[in-house]
């Protein structure tokens, strides 16, 4: 992930500032008491090439705007799939200074894994390091294990790891997760194969057009009977998520597929 370093920013909104007071005040003898409009002018000039001559265009596919909490976990995510983002921390933004609402606390208090609490500031840090840190993918691997090893339940937080790279990958499931999934990943696999239950799909329509289309997306259907050994370097479920929610029966009220109904 870069950062739009708030040092290079200041020193442009300096310079940008001194340009805009020149410029509004360009006819007013009190600030250029011995120039001529045309000198005025041409310093001016020189002031909007010097602070032009800073900048330049930054090309991403993803560009987050603030520094807080959000912004960086969006940033560790984004980093994660490989999005290369840029983080704008501003400066003063809204009254609130770079690194968050928590940078005008002392102790925060609710952060897991602070067993004594942290100060709010170098809790922001912290954020900051680790965003930079994860600007290469596939770096929390587990030791233990085929998880986090090839399979996973997640190809947003999973699928940008080297050894997925140019590899074939499989995607086990029918629903919108089972088209997402695969279209993500053919990002970065060489081909993605959908293996699903059933002769149709639950997905929605758009999802299975976006799929279905896509080269490097094969589809496996086990009712075809057709045996298959694939050397494959990932697998990801796209199976749905059983809700932990079994203990809340009889107390709270639940959908049919187990989550809290909420409205
Ligand atoms: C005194 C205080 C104590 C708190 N204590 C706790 C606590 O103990 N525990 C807890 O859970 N919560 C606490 N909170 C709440 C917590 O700080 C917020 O919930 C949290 O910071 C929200 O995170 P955020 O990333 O959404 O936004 P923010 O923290 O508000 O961060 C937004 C950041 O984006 C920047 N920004 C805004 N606009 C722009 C722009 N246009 N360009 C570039 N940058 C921009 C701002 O400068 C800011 O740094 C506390 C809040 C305060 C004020």
């Amino acid at each position: 992930m870069s950062y739009c370093p708030k040092n290079k920013l200041l020193n442009l909104l300096r310079r940008g500032s001194k340009f805009v007071r020149k410029a509004s005040n360009s006819s007013a003898p009190t600030v250029t008491p011995t120039s001529t409009p045309g000198q005025a002018s041409s310093a001016t000039a020189i002031s909007l090439t010097l602070a032009m001559d800073d900048l330049h265009t930054l090309k991403t596919r993803l560009c987050i705007i603030g520094s807080g909490p959000a912004a960086h976990i969006a940033a560790i995510y984004a980093s994660r799939a490989e999005l290369k983002p840029i983080l704008f921390e501003g400066w003063m933004a809204n009254g609130i200074a770079p690194g968050s609402q928590l940078t005008m606390t002392t102790e925060v208090e609710n952060f897991p894994g602070f067993l004594d609490g942290i100060n709010g500031n170098k809790l922001m840090d912290r954020y900051r390091v680790v965003a930079m840190r994860l600007d290469f993918p596939g770096s929390a691997e587990d030791p233990g294990g085929f998880w986090n090893q090839g399979i996973s339940a997640c190809a947003v937080r999973d699928g940008a790891a080297p050894i997925f790279k140019n590899k074939l990958l499989v995607v086990i499931g029918g629903g919108d997760s089972a088209m997402e999934a695969p279209t993500f990943l053919t990002k970065y696999g060489s081909i993605v194969y959908i293996i699903h239950r059933r002769d149709t799909f639950r997905a929605s329509k758009i999802m299975q057009q976006r799929a279905l289309t896509n080269p490097k997306i094969q589809v496996k259907n086990v009712l075809s009977g057709e045996v298959l050994d694939l050397k494959v370097s990932g697998l990801f479920f796209a199976i749905g998520h059983e809700p932990a929610t079994k203990f809340l029966d009889g107390q709270l009220e639940l959908g049919s597929s187990g989550y809290v109904v909420t409205a």
